[in-house]
């Protein structure tokens, strides 16, 4: 059963002079529970327009979202709110998501507070163990997103994504900014939480060596579409 599937999805988005550019073109893919999915393309191929419409912070022009079995595609905004903890995604330059003007607890907690998770003292409390499962220190909750190096914001920005305890992930270029020291160790913290949490995750990336160690299966894309898809050994040594 998969988790997640993707039928005929295509975005199109107005171009210069009255042309279409057609950012994802019918693109079929799945993701069961608990795999990561690599999407790996040459910049502009369409992956991050095929993240966000996968989860709606974009329209997809057509084709069909299923999610545990509903048609996203098929929701109003409200009955898209419940479904959003379940789907979380981390950006590339987690310093621009994240409010320089909220403390890290803040900002890890406001999901809980969205969603009106628990009491005031319960949302601390998830939000200091959000903290340890991404290896800051406890009093980070205090301190403020520009007191942390890139790397540690990421960190914040996985925290917070993992706060509602989502199905999906989708991380969108996360470790692309990052020094290449700093790369593996979020990689390797992304991948240690994906095991312990059986996330599925959908990986993008415009690098194959960030992905090829977490994937289990990769979609190479080109010009909005999927051209090849499999398991990563299978891509690793295609010719
Ligand atoms: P990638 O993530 O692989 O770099 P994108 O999804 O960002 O690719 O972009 C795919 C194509 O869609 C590119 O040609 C890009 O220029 C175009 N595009 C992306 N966003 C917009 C937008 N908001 N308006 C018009 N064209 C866009
Ligand atoms: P902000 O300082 O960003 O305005 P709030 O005081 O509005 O944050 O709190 C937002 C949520 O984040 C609270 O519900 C709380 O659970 C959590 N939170 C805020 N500050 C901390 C902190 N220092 N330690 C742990 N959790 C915190």
């Amino acid at each position: 059963m998969s988790l997640l599937e993707l039928r005929h999805l295509s975005k199109t988005y107005p171009g210069a002079n009255g042309a279409v550019v057609h950012a994802v073109s019918d693109v079929s893919l799945s993701i069961a529970p608990g795999e990561v999915l690599g999407v790996v393309g040459e910049s502009g191929c369409g992956k991050s327009t095929l993240g966000r419409s996968l989860l709606r912070l974009i329209e997809p022009s057509g084709g069909e979202i299923v999610f545990e079995g509903r048609d996203l595609t098929r929701l109003t905004r409200h009955q898209m709110k419940p479904v959003r903890r379940d789907l979380q995604v981390i950006f590339q330059d987690p310093f621009g998501s994240l409010n320089p003007r909220h403390t890290v607890g803040g900002i890890i907690g406001e999901p809980l507070e969205v969603h009106r998770v628990g009491t005031r003292g319960e949302r601390k409390a998830r939000v200091a163990e959000l903290l340890k499962l991404v290896g800051l220190p406890e009093d980070a909750a205090s301190r403020y997103p520009h007191e942390f190096s890139g790397g540690q914001r990421q960190r914040i920005a996985i925290a917070r994504a993992l706060a509602l305890e989502p199905k999906l992930l989708v991380a969108d270029e996360a470790v692309s900014a990052l020094d290449v020291s700093i790369q593996s160790q979020i990689i390797n913290l992304i991948a240690d939480l994906q095991k312990r949490l059986n996330l599925s995750i959908m990986f993008i990336s415009h690098d194959l060596s960030v992905i090829r160690h977490v994937s289990d299966r990769i979609a190479v894309m080109y010009l909005g579409r999927i051209v090849e898809i499999g398991p990563a050994e299978e891509i690793m040594t295609a010719p």
